[in-house]
């Protein structure tokens, strides 16, 4: 982290491409200078307020002033509200280019708060000297600053100790939240159940040892509350309501609309009739109740007999997108797996909730059955992508296996003598099955992307 900015010369150059006046969403900005220090440039919006220091350093806070991302020329650390810090760093093209990620230990997450908060002081016992000299402001310098000063006090307030605390009031709320699809990073997350249903997938470790058990409504409704009382004005910021833990989707369908009824009760989703792939961010950001909808994981092997006149009245009640893990499109190996699921399975299921309305994710897990099993697992996993229904909104996500010592897949891979892929090889086979998909042209193209379950935080 660089602790020491150097002076720009002229303008910041976070300033040049987002300068208060290029940037609608900034509510209040105000840049001056630090008394031998660096150029600091404050933007205060809807979502957040964030200190650029200097030429490289920008500093993100959420409105409750909770550190959620440092960034500096090549890499940023995210903060999570669980305390854990995800650093990424650009690669040279020497090192081979792309990003390099990973979660820091606890004791360097603290580290990351330690270091920032002396900026996010200097800062703010800089705006109490009333003769301070301001370089530019939005909407005016008074304005500015009594819009600014609340959140810049709590962002100054934010050291160790008080990040300790707000990690120990998410953990009381959430114990901890063990996965989400890339585009839910950013959701409300609210637990209907805990632990997996099934939890016999050998691949799948994320929540062995958690007791399976639905909510009762009554305590749905009290983690509701907590919930929306921890994130505060944080919740601006976050996009939809992600329904968890892990296949929260598996309850019969009058339990389900009881919790989005809940869900209802206290923060507001898209009117029915609202395409899903409609909602704006007119529609949620910046405001703390609305959301664009309710999210959700799904096996393809629970509730296979629900209709599409109930995905329909979820719908209406609220749930726009469901991740599903297909994992492999090779039902022999699926077998392997244990997952009691068929691909046929997960084909119908889609088409049931496209046919409804619903946007989909399908998980594919990258490698999984080794080279024993690729050939099959690329061919098949091609083929049921292509038989899906997917379209410009959907997304189809590339997930790489991930085999801990000892696990049920390790001791069965090994009893089977199934080898296990390079990274590279890997990389191989995603890109190989990323080639076979084909897609309607007037539904237009999923989005595809990795999932790196080992660089998950919230
Ligand atoms: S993959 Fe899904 S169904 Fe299988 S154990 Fe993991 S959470 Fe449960």
């Amino acid at each position: 982290m660089n602790e020491n900015p150097q002076h720009p010369v002229e303008a910041l150059r976070y300033q040049e491409k987002r300068g208060l006046d290029d940037v609608p969403a900034y509510a209040a900005g105000l840049q001056f200078q630090l008394t031998d220090g660096p150029h600091v440039y404050i933007a205060l919006s809807g979502t957040e307020l964030v200190l650029y220091l200097g030429a490289d350093l920008a500093l993100h806070y959420d409105l409750k002033g909770r550190l959620v991302k440092v960034s500096d020329h090549e890499q940023f650390w995210r903060r999570s509200l669980s305390g854990r810090v995800l650093h990424s760093r650009k690669l040279t093209a020497e090192e081979g280019g792309g990003m390099e990620r990973g979660v820091l230990s606890d004791g360097d997450a603290r580290t990351v708060v330690q270091q920032i908060q002396p900026h996010a002081i200097a800062v703010f016992e800089a705006l109490q000297d009333a003769g301070l000299v301001f370089e530019l402001a939005k909407p005016s310098a008074a304005e500015a600053r009594q819009r600014i000063e609340p959140v810049l006090r709590l962002a100054a307030n934010f050291d160790e100790p008080a990040a300790a605390r707000d990690v120990q009031q998410f953990q009381a709320i959430y114990g901890r939240v063990a996965v989400l699809p890339p585009d839910q990073y950013n959701a409300l997350v609210l637990q209907a159940t805990e632990g997996c249903a099934y939890d016999g997938c050998t691949f799948c470790g994320l929540y062995r040892g958690v007791k399976h058990r639905k909510k009762s409504v009554d305590e749905f409704r009290q983690h509701i509350r907590d919930a929306i009382r921890y994130h505060g004005e944080g919740l601006r910021a976050r996009r939809s309501i992600f329904l968890g833990e892990a296949n929260a989707l598996t309850q019969p369908t009058s339990i389900l609309k009881d919790f989005f009824h809940v869900i209802a009760e206290q923060l507001e989703l898209p009117p029915p009739e609202q395409a899903s792939s409609g909602v704006g961010a007119s529609w949620w950001l910046g405001d703390e109740k609305r959301f664009d909808g309710i999210s959700s994981f799904l096996d393809a092997f629970t509730n296979t007999n629900r209709t599409a006149t109930e995905y329909r009245e979820l719908r209406n009640a609220g749930l726009r997108r469901v991740y599903i893990g297909l994992e492999t499109g090779d039902a022999a190996l699926l077998e392997w797996l244990r997952k009691p699921a068929t691909p046929d399975a997960a084909l119908k299921c889609v088409r049931l909730l496209k046919e409804c309305d619903i946007i989909v994710g399908v998980i594919v897990l990258v490698g999984v059955g080794g080279h024993e099993n690729a050939a099959g697992h690329i061919r098949e996993t091609i083929r049921v992508l292509n038989e899906m229904p997917l379209g410009r909104n959907d997304y189809i996500y590339f997930s790489p296996l991930v085999v801990y010592p000892g696990s049920q897949y390790d001791t069965q891979a090994m009893s089977d003598a199934v080898t296990p892929l390079s990274s590279e090889e890997m990389r191989a086979q995603e890109q190989e099955i990323r080639l076979g998909l084909r897609f309607d042209t007037r539904r237009g193209k999923p989005y595809l992307a990795r999932y790196e379950l080992e660089t998950f935080v919230y």
